[in-house]
């Protein structure tokens, strides 16, 4: 951890393959929850660090992230904040935000980013100093949510958005989803050196029983498929060589889908 960090991030297992997030400010004694996918081991996290519950921070309204809301929030008297286009499906939201929102936790500024797609309200979590992010499940290692509720164009966009984030930037994204979003990643981009050497460090930290969570969004840039419709090799392979980015991001999704 970075020296300067003004935050403590844990990370833990929920339900099957979701990533629980507890994010700590020790300078002002508070702790927020990322999305709610499991009471009981979020409750677990808080009680081994000796934190409280202060926020809830949702990314969007599925149950496996906003499910355990209330349940927390009677318990702790936490404060919800969610994305303002969801702001119906979310139990117990006390503010809702959007693009271009600050949400402070002390003296840590989190920066909300508008990424629909997966959802039609999906939010992001950015920690510009501390170059972290919470994607949700609007970005996955090697992977990109299933749209939902959105169009391509408007999860291309969102992606987009991500993209133009600095590359140290390190994503905590929602799920474990890694090891079949590399077999998908192999099929599409083959010839990708820095793919296939990723390939072969996700292999072996499953293997080993470790996450692959978080990464960082360089890597995520060279090697995940749904960020790469300018790739040849790919536009190539999808006989879509002169098409647009959207058509190409949108045949990726669309092979993923179909993927066994
Ligand atoms: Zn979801
Ligand atoms: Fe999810």
């Amino acid at each position: 951890m970075c020296p300067l960090t003004q935050i403590a991030i844990r990370q833990f297992p929920c339900l099957e393959d979701n990533y629980g997030y507890l994010l700590h400010v020790p300078a002002a004694g508070l702790t927020a929850t990322i999305d709610t996918p499991d009471v009981g081991a979020i409750g677990a996290a808080l009680k081994r660090e000796g934190w409280r519950l202060t926020h809830i921070l949702n990314t969007h309204w599925h149950p496996d992230h906003a499910g355990g809301n209330l349940a927390l929030k009677n318990e702790w008297k936490a404060k919800i904040i969610g994305p303002g286009a969801e702001a119906d499906k979310i139990p117990g939201l006390d503010k809702a935000v959007g693009q271009g929102d600050i949400v402070e936790l002390g003296p840590v500024a989190l920066k909300v980013l508008d990424v629909p797609g997966h959802t039609a309200g999906h939010i992001a979590y950015w920690i510009e100093k501390e170059g972290v992010l919470f994607a949700g499940d609007t970005l996955f290692a090697l992977g990109c949510g299933r749209l939902f509720e959105g169009t391509p164009a408007q999860m291309w966009d969102s992606l987009q958005k991500l993209m133009a984030l600095p590359d140290e930037t390190t994503v905590y994204c929602a799920h474990e989803y890694t090891q079949s979003n590399v077999r998908f990643a192999l099929s599409i981009e083959p010839d990708n050196a820095a793919l296939v050497e990723r390939a072969d460090e996700v292999a072996r930290l499953r293997a080993a029983g470790k996450p692959t969570v978080p990464s960082k969004l360089g890597i995520e840039k060279k090697t995940n498929p749904f960020l790469r419709a300018k790739s040849v090799e790919i536009r190539e392979r999808l006989q879509l060589v002169a098409a647009d980015d959207v058509t190409v991001f949108a045949e990726v999704r669309k092979r993923k889908d179909n993927f066994r």
